[in-house]
């Protein structure tokens, strides 16, 4: 079995068995899971993996992957709507979530859902008690919290991003689906730092439709870069 399955394996193990043990707890208990969750001891967690960070500046680099469920933004072509309702996932211990990171990357990229619902502070600072590096892929839907190496805003219309994050963000990444897309993107730009990096992605689902459009784009606007999604070329997750 390859090593990538094997993790995959363990980590819907542990999963499943918490999700059981969760469904068994008291009202009281599961009270004090709720707080931890609220103080980001523990957060929802939908899956981890090691793999290759196929998007934005760092695709190519090995990276260990924490999905955290829960979202609120509602993006009708959503590639992870299973992510959304935080309550199908595990509240689990950030202690666990770190350990296990720790053994297969030094770089790690916190995911969603949108991880910025729940305060990520407490799991940043374990990760970097570690000497891991953090990543985060966010909308900005939320109060920044945490300490982040590399923060890549992928703005949404439906929930725009909040406060200091547009100056705080290394890349901006607009998915672009249709041709008003493009708009979005320079509104965005306008609000983001000077040294943050442009890019724009098709939507996964329309990019025969929406590739040419955005080469075209960037040859004509060469501030912007094109990211693709490349570990979906590559049938990896
Ligand atoms: S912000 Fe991300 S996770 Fe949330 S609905 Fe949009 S694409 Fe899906």
């Amino acid at each position: 079995m390859k090593f990538n399955a094997l993790l995959l394996v363990n980590t819907t193990l542990f999963l499943l068995i918490f999700r059981n043990c969760y469904a068994y707890l008291c009202p009281m208990e599961k009270q004090e899971v709720l707080a931890l969750v609220n103080k980001g001891i523990m957060l929802p967690l939908m899956e981890e993996f090691y793999t290759i960070q196929g998007e934005g500046f760092h695709k190519g680099t090995a990276a260990y992957f924490i999905r955290v469920g829960g979202c609120d933004v509602g993006c009708h072509w959503c590639d992870v709507k299973e992510s959304w309702n935080a309550d199908t996932h595990p509240p689990t211990n950030i202690d666990i979530i770190v350990q296990n990171a720790a053994k297969y990357s030094d770089t790690i990229v916190v995911t969603g859902g949108e991880p910025l619902m729940w305060d990520m502070k407490p799991l940043t600072a374990a990760l970097k008690a570690h000497q891991l590096k953090t990543h985060i892929e966010t909308s900005g839907a939320y109060t920044l919290s945490g300490t982040w190496d590399w923060i890549c805003l992928s703005p949404k219309k439906n929930k725009l991003p909040e406060g200091r994050i547009y100056d705080e963000a290394h890349e901006l990444k607009v998915i672009v689906y249709n041709k008003h897309d493009f708009i979005f993107a320079e509104e965005q730009a306008k609000k983001i730092n000077k040294e943050c990096i442009l890019y724009l992605q098709p939507e996964w689902s329309v990019r025969d439709k929406v590739t040419p459009l955005i080469v075209d784009y960037v040859m004509k606007n060469p501030k912007w870069k094109v990211s693709l999604q490349t570990h979906k070329y590559l049938n990896i997750p």
